[in-house]
């Protein structure tokens, strides 16, 4: 296995206590730098981090938005979290489906149960799904999660059905990860909760997960067996935050310079209240609304190409203001429990939401708010995914791309989904967006597929 020690707790120590002696002018010097879109070295951003004067944070979340801007226009994509089963032997101490918390329904849906959570999901609008799964005995095994994947491609209801299924399970064998990515899954994402040794021994009492190694180590077996899309995160509010960032820019460098392809996305979950869960309740290092739109603002500075996930744990308003600083997908409407979407209730659920609208009133919020919402799944169907997704984000074809895949993906939307009030909102919008597509070849293709789609056509995409 490469590179199992590849977090260096020393130089992120020694990165934190250099720079929490640097003036405003240091500070101001490297947002000056970060708005070439090349990205920051590690002091630079432990030196942002320590940023705590309220002028120069806010120049860092300006800059922060011309990045956003520059790179990812005004598009947001969306997913839907599918919870398939709260099965756990892990004891996590944050989460409510640790394996000694009795309070929760267990529950493993079957397949029919997945399916018909799906074609709840996709009668609300949503085309991208992320498959979640506790970590559950070895006689459930990978077949069950392959099986699953395959039920949710197979759905179809009306005229929608799921296009891009990404994973969130426990950490497999190389071996394993072949399996899954014959699946045809999109990315696997994985957070490694917290990069700080010590602490994550402390919350982590049992079962495979107290294996930090183990964890730390899969997004090298899952690029080893031949994913070349992952998604790294960290639990924020185990340790400092600080931390944290840095440790996560040590991972996407390790995966870069080892296997030559770094996350594709990274999420920032915030520790949020969990049944049973004393550590859920009273975070050790709680990280407040100011800090989490820092380490936001931050990690787009740090690296511009990559992703950012934002999840309906935060409130509408976090939400709202992290997208302008660099968020890049978000889900709605989602439930944390098994069976939460036909059943609509939430027993069962791993943590609380701060999000609860539905798709629709999440859609109409960010459309008043100018961003095009994008079901898009044509880069990872056309393969253009790893590597060769990094080079069509790097020289800015995003828009050329992304926007007119958002536009068309909207367009479908609000032709199958869309309240009244988000039609006549969207319709303007896309007006206004074709606008900013930068090729007239490109616009006058696009708006030739809107009419397309209008007269029955689904699933156009560049
Ligand atoms: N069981 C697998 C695992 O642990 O990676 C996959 C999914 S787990 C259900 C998804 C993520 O939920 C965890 O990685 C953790 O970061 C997050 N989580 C758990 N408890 C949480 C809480 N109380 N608040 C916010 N996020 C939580
Ligand atoms: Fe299980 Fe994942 Fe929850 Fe840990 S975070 S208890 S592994 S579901």
């Amino acid at each position: 296995m490469k590179g199992l020690n590849l977090i260096d707790e020393n130089i992120i120590q020694a990165q934190l206590e250099v720079s929490s002696r640097s003036g405003t002018e240091q500070v101001r010097e490297i947002i000056t730098k970060a708005r070439e879109l090349k990205g920051l070295e590690s002091a630079e951003v432990a030196t942002l981090l320590q940023c705590n004067d309220p002028t120069v944070l806010q120049e860092m979340f300006h800059a922060a938005r011309e990045v956003k801007e520059s790179i990812y226009g005004n598009r947001l994509v969306l997913f839907s979290p599918l919870y398939i089963s709260n099965l756990c032997q892990n004891d996590c101490q944050y989460c409510a489906f640790r394996v000694r918390n009795k309070n929760i329904r267990r529950k493993a849906l079957t397949q029919e149960e997945i399916a018909e959570e799906v074609r709840h999901l996709v009668r609300t609008g949503h085309k991208r799904i992320l498959l979640v799964a506790g970590e559950a005995t070895p006689e459930e095994g990978l077949d069950y999660i392959l099986n699953a994947i395959e039920t949710i491609y197979a759905t179809r209801e009306g005229k929608g059905e799921i296009r891009r299924v990404n994973t969130e399970i426990a950490p497999l064998t190389v071996e394993e990860f072949r399996r899954l990515k014959d699946s045809k899954i999109g990315t696997y994402v994985l957070f490694q909760e917290t990069y700080h040794l010590g602490t994550y021994k402390k919350m982590h009492l049992s079962g495979p997960k107290a294996d930090y190694y183990w964890r730390l180590g899969a997004m090298g077996r899952a690029l080893e067996g031949g994913i070349d899309d992952v998604g790294i995160g960290a639990l924020f509010g185990l340790y400092d935050f600080r931390f944290e960032v840095l440790a996560l820019l040590q991972h996407a460098r390790h995966l870069e310079k080892v296997y030559g392809i770094g996350p594709h996305t990274i999420s920032v979950p915030r520790l949020e209240p969990a049944d049973g869960s004393e550590i859920a309740a009273n975070p050790p290092c709680p990280v407040s609304d100011g800090d989490f739109k820092k380490i936001v603002a931050i990690l787009r500075l740090a690296v511009p190409y990559t992703g950012i996930i934002m999840s309906t744990r935060e409130t509408a308003k976090i939400r709202a203001e992290t997208f302008a600083l660099g968020v890049s997908q978000i889900s709605a409407g989602s439930r944390t429990n098994p069976g939460g979407y036909s059943e609509g209730d939430r027993s069962g659920a791993q943590f609380q939401l701060g999000d609860h609208r539905s798709l629709d009133e999440v859609i109409f919020d960010i459309v008043r708010m100018g961003y095009v919402p994008s079901f898009c799944t044509g880069c990872y169907r056309l393969g253009r995914t790893g590597e060769d997704f990094m080079d069509l984000a790097k020289p800015g074809l995003i828009k050329q791309f992304c926007l007119p895949n958002a536009i068309l993906t909207f367009k479908e939307y609000l032709e199958d989904y869309a309240t009244r009030e988000t039609h006549a909102a969207g319709f303007s919008l896309i007006e206004k967006s074709l606008a900013e597509i930068p090729s007239a070849k490109r616009r006058d293709e696009t708006e030739n597929r809107l009419i397309q789609i209008e007269q029955g056509e689904r699933d156009l995409y560049f």
